[in-house]
């Protein structure tokens, strides 16, 4: 993948949000991302000392139905603004 590129913000509404880190990223690159993301967390997890451990982020697939719904309807909300932006 190329790094040199400027981060431009996408026109097109296509962010997710990481489940691990909380960064948001392309809906491309989340599916690259996530899997690294969880790796570094693990190793970095196994570091701490036992009761300082926490348990492994979950994927937001796990949330309530009605989470889901807001959630959904959020992000409906989010892409109308961005698309009725000059
Ligand atoms: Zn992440």
């Amino acid at each position: 993948m190329p790094l040199n590129r400027p981060i431009i913000p996408p026109r097109r509404p296509c962010f997710r949000v990481c489940y691990i880190c909380g960064r948001e990223f392309g809906s491309q690159s989340i599916s690259i991302h996530e899997p690294q993301c969880l790796e570094k967390w693990r190793i970095e997890n196994d570091q701490l000392p036992r009761h300082l451990r926490r348990p492994e982020p979950r994927r937001p697939e796990v949330l309530t139905d009605k989470v889901r719904v807001l959630y959904t309807v959020f992000i409906f909300f989010q892409q109308m603004v961005l698309i009725c932006l000059p």
